[in-house]
């Protein structure tokens, strides 16, 4: 039995535990893969109020533990759905169901962040491993001397480029537009690397390759022309999209997917709050997480509070 149960161990779930156990609050935190979110994976931070320069793993791994640090439960479990006790007017008002069993709760979080967009291309899931891949971090020295294309025009694929052409023999920026939406300090330093190459106002048609990717296709999206490119590692940083399908039934949903809820960070449902990346909001950066994560943990335990006087 705890007092808030938070779904999603990223920058807004692990704020948010700080906040409830500080509130006084039992928290348990379960994450279905490890702690971090997408921050883990970016190689330096260089945009968080106060710290000039952190790297997304030394990040994480300090807030996981100044969580846990606070008598903050973790639990590796994915979380298959979401309970309202019925008919409860007492302190039990959720229960979350997971891989592993039950728990039950007065207020739930979810802080599930966001899930690395595809580009939809045929044989692109089959070629995870097989040289397509989401993560330039994670999978960056395996293309060690080798010809590799970063796939997107935002922070992600500028800061993947880069980290990349310290690694391989050529890296290729495919963006579909000739303006990045990243930041121009980073275009600015990627232009003047000369084993970096723009292929601008173009988009990727398809993968070639029998087992591992080898080469693909290139069509200009002003000419309409296409041509192949022989690369070995196709890394895709095209932005990211919500996974809170399996919520749908708990709390409302915009179009897109995203929780609906303000800066308040309440659902549609009493009880249940929306932080970070998942939820609705316009600007989905390290500190706006953050912030969400401690209004939520702080709104749980408000919320807690009122559910006791029963
Ligand atoms: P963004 O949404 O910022 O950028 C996605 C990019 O992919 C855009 O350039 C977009 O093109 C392109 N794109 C989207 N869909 C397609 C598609 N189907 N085919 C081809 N191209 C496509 O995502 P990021 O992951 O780069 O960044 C997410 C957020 O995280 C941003 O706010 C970013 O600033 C932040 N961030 C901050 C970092 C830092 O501060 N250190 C590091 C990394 C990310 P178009 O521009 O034409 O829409």
């Amino acid at each position: 039995m705890y007092d808030i149960i938070i779904v999603g161990a990223g920058t807004a779930g692990l704020t948010a535990g700080i906040y409830g156990a500080r509130a006084g609050k039992k928290v348990l935190i379960l994450e279905q893969t490890t702690y971090g979110g997408q921050i883990i994976n970016t190689p330096d931070i260089e945009n968080y109020p106060g710290i000039a320069h952190v790297s997304g793993f030394e990040f994480a791994k300090g807030l996981y533990e100044q969580a846990t640090g606070l008598g903050v439960l973790y639990k590796t479990e994915k979380v298959l759905g979401i309970e309202t006790v019925p008919g409860s007017v007492s302190y039990v008002t959720k229960r979350v169901i997971t891989s592993e069993g039950e728990y039950e709760c007065g207020a739930v979080i979810l802080a599930t962040g966001a899930k690395n967009r595809p580009l939809g291309l045929k044989r692109e899931q089959e070629l995870i491993g097989a040289g397509v891949s989401y993560c330039a971090t994670c999978d960056g020295a395996f293309f060690r001397k080798m010809d590799v294309a970063v796939v997107g025009g935002g922070n992600t694929a500028l800061e993947d480029a880069a980290f990349l052409s310290g690694y391989c023999n050529r890296v290729y920026v495919i963006h579909r537009r000739d303006q990045f939406r990243g930041d121009e300090r980073d275009v600015s330093k990627l232009r003047a690397k000369e084993n970096v190459e723009f292929v601008l106002d173009s988009v990727v048609t398809g993968i070639l390759g029998a087992g591992m990717v080898d080469g693909i296709l290139i069509k200009n999206v002003k000419t309409g022309e296409t041509t192949e490119l022989s690369i070995n590692g196709l890394f895709v940083a095209i932005g990211q999209m919500p996974d809170n399908q399996m919520f749908s039934g708990v709390v409302e949903l915009d179009e897109q997917g995203y929780i609906v809820a303000d800066e308040s960070c309440e659902t549609s449902t009493p009880g249940v709050f929306a932080a970070g990346d998942c939820r609705t909001k316009s600007v989905r950066q390290l500190t706006t997480a953050a912030a969400d994560g401690a209004v939520a943990g702080l709104a749980a335990a408000k919320y807690t509070d009122t559910q006791q006087s029963f």
